[in-house]
């Protein structure tokens, strides 16, 4: 089958005829049509996320049809595959609702191969059933950007204006879940990035500026998608008493230390690790309820290292998504 495999990290990735993987007991084959690249593509690609299964397939955000294997669907129907591949179901983590934290978790696109290829291997029980009329590259994004996004989102809690940090794909969902649930959200991006500031106000947020510029008001709570460190502490500085600091990245820079009383009031910090399969069902059916439009760049499955290379440069405008 053709695919696109990343051999060591640091090096570009290159096409490949591999065969087609085995199934085991409850795994279904999947055909790729689309998958979206994600932030943590990159990072892995770039070396910056440890012992990658190698030579590995990246890309953790398949939409695809079943073609065999498993009993919970039937050919032909469309399934997501997310990030979280297969958890233990027996640690502390998996029996206390918290698989995202299992210790054990196997991930599709980093310890597992992912969809960067016309097939995937997928246990059935960590897939997403995919009704509904959104095209299948619309789709990819929200099975990593909107599902992280999701879940940074439930971690603000209740606050009613809410500051998104770095307005690529995952912030450009959440903006407009956000906006449904009736809060404001202010959109924070690099300076002079004109183009995330255009979609920011389009897809619902009140506000778009850069990172010099002053937000207008004081916030209830952050999400950092941007992966840069320094962004902690100014996020701090941008939230009222009791506002909370929700770090979205599987990766960042060191944060720079700062002052305690940018902290004090009660204020905190926590970060957003993987996915529950819950948060899928729970996203999906807001979906369902609330209809979200993504915005993405299309390439060709061939051209996966060039849509990492944009998206390093920041130069996607919403999400990179590779069409098998
Ligand atoms: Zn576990
Ligand atoms: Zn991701």
């Amino acid at each position: 089958m053709n695919a696109v495999v990343l051999d060591r990290p640091g090096e570009p990735l290159h096409a490949a005829d591999l065969p087609r993987p085995p199934l085991a007991t409850g795994d279904v084959r999947i055909a790729v049509s689309a998958c979206g690249v994600c932030r943590t593509d990159l990072h892995i690609r770039d070396g910056e996320l440890a012992q990658p299964k190698l030579p590995l397939v990246l890309g953790h955000q398949i939409v695809g049809r079943v073609i065999e294997g498993g009993s919970r669907f039937a050919a032909g129907e469309r399934v997501g595959v997310p990030w979280l591949a297969w958890t233990c179901g027996s640690c502390r983590y998996c029996r206390s609702g918290r698989e995202n934290l299992c210790p054990q978790a196997e991930f599709t696109g980093y310890t597992r191969d992912g969809g960067f290829a016309a097939e995937a291997v997928a246990d059935e029980r960590y897939c997403l059933p995919l009704a509904g009329s959104m095209s299948d590259a619309a789709l990819a994004p929200l099975l990593c950007a909107g599902l992280i996004g999701f879940r940074a989102l439930r971690f603000t809690q209740d606050a009613a204006r809410i500051g998104l940090y770095g307005f690529g794909a995952a912030a450009h969902i959440v903006t407009q879940l956000a906006a449904a649930e009736g809060r404001e959200v202010y959109a924070i991006t690099r300076n002079d990035d004109r183009a995330a500031q255009s979609l920011a106000l389009e897809v619902g947020a009140v506000w778009a500026g850069g990172t010099d510029d002053e937000v207008p008001v004081e916030l209830d709570a952050a999400v950092i998608f941007a992966p840069a460190g320094e962004l902690v502490p100014a996020a701090l500085g941008a939230v009222a008493p009791g506002g909370r600091v929700v770090c979205a990245g599987i990766h960042m820079s060191d944060i720079p230390s700062f002052p305690y009383e940018l902290l004090w009031h009660e204020r905190s910090i926590c970060s957003v690790a993987n996915l529950t399969r819950d948060d899928g069902e729970r996203l999906f059916a807001q979906v369902a309820r609330t209809p979200v439009t993504t915005h993405v760049e299309v390439f060709p499955l061939a051209e996966a290292e060039a849509a990492l290379a944009r998206l390093r440069a920041g130069a996607v405008r919403g999400a990179a998504v590779l069409t098998v």
